[in-house]
């Protein structure tokens, strides 16, 4: 590895692998090494198999839509699918996305309060809205997005937690992780692709507050009848905000879900008045509530966010949502920040 420019990025999130790609493709000769917490890759963009549901679930359904450029780029244009509705629960009928803002604004950035610019942002992404098309994980999500990546990773350590970092002045000299430390040479480059929360244990800087987000999944051996045969619905006037239908499961996500109390049968009982169908039966079901699923994107908290990708130390570079101001805590931010901190670096 002599001459030969060691990229080390701390993080096997979206934002990591998209970085050891477009590094990768910057710079073949590079080498590039991922240091990962956990023992498997993607970050809040997981799927594992259940043997509950026998099937293979996302820890959460991620819902892209085809303005999001680069996650198409990934994924391909052919998975854009879904027309995006609004059924209102109260009136039992569809109402146009525009009498829907709300719910789009509160699905797409986590939180009902959200500045100027981040509006403006959105809107100007989301415009012409009668153009939207959507696609939905539905155990997907691991092996479309994140899986395809890894072949950009010259060496991946799984549970590698990083703890510290020794300084030079202002150069990095060497990362501590739990399992050794690492020497950095004067030409390496580190890149943090971590999660806020951790990084403002590490580094400090970046304290934020955070919104959940609730995710139900239903098995459900057939893919339920939505009105209209919609496979996705937003819901308008429910604790409900999106129900999705897949061939083995049905799942609800509530964003910036808080303390509410959720209740899988109260949802399921949505589900039902949706469907004007009365069941007797709760399905097997599983809830998986995220308290720290993104920053919680509020005007103040997004003024918090870096401006860029450098950092205090010369050779230490940040990625990630959370890092992009203004901009949603999604997988685009977190592929477009995985961008931005190559055009950095280059
Ligand atoms: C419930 C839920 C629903 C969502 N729904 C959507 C959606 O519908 N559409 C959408 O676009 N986005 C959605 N998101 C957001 C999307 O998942 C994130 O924006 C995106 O995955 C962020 O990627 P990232 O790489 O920036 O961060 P992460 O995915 O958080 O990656 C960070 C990585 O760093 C690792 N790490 C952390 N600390 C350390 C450490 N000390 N040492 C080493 N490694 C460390 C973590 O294990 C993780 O693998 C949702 C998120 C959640 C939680």
């Amino acid at each position: 590895m002599e001459n030969r420019r060691i990229y080390h990025i701390i993080g096997a999130g979206l934002a990591g692998l998209y970085t050891a790609k477009l590094l990768k493709e910057y710079n073949p000769a590079a080498y590039v090494i991922v240091y990962e917490s956990a023992e498997k890759i993607g970050g809040r963009c997981q799927s594992f198999f259940t043997s509950e549901f026998g099937c293979q679930v996302d820890n959460a359904t991620h819902v892209l839509l085809n303005c999001n450029s680069l996650a198409q780029s990934l994924i391909g244009k052919e998975c854009f699918q879904h027309i995006i509705r609004f059924y209102d629960i109260h009136h039992t009928k569809f109402i146009p996305i525009l009498r829907a803002l709300d719910d789009v604004h509160l699905a797409v950035f986590n939180s009902p309060h959200t500045s100027y610019r981040q509006k403006f942002y959105l809107y100007c992404q989301l415009f012409p809205f009668w153009g939207l098309k959507a696609y939905f994980s539905g155990g997907d999500l691991e092996s479309r997005l994140c899986r395809p990546l890894l072949r950009y990773c010259d060496e991946i350590r799984y549970g590698w937690i990083w703890k510290d970092i020794r300084l030079s002045d202002t150069f990095v000299y060497q990362l501590i992780f739990n399992k050794g430390s690492v020497n950095i040479l004067p030409n390496d480059i580190i890149i943090s692709a971590i999660d806020s929360y951790n990084y403002n244990k590490i580094i400090g800087g970046f304290d934020f507050e955070y919104s959940s987000i609730c995710n139900l999944f239903y098995r459900t051996s057939m893919p339920l009848t939505l009105p209209h045969n919609c496979r996705m619905l937003g819901i308008h006037g429910g604790k409900s905000q999106w129900l999705f239908s897949t061939s083995q499961y049905s799942s609800v996500t509530i964003s910036n879900s808080g303390t509410a109390n959720i209740h899988p049968r109260d949802i399921w009982q949505e589900i039902c008045t949706i469907r004007n169908y009365n069941s007797a039966f709760l399905p097997t079901y599983q809830i998986r509530n995220f308290p720290r699923a993104t920053i919680c994107q509020d005007e103040r908290n997004n003024a918090k966010r870096p401006v860029s990708a450098t950092t205090s130390f010369q050779n230490l570079f940040i990625c990630g949502d959370w890092t992009m101001k203004n901009r949603p805590c999604c997988i685009e931010t977190a592929l477009r920040s995985a961008r931005r901190v190559c055009n950095t670096i280059k």
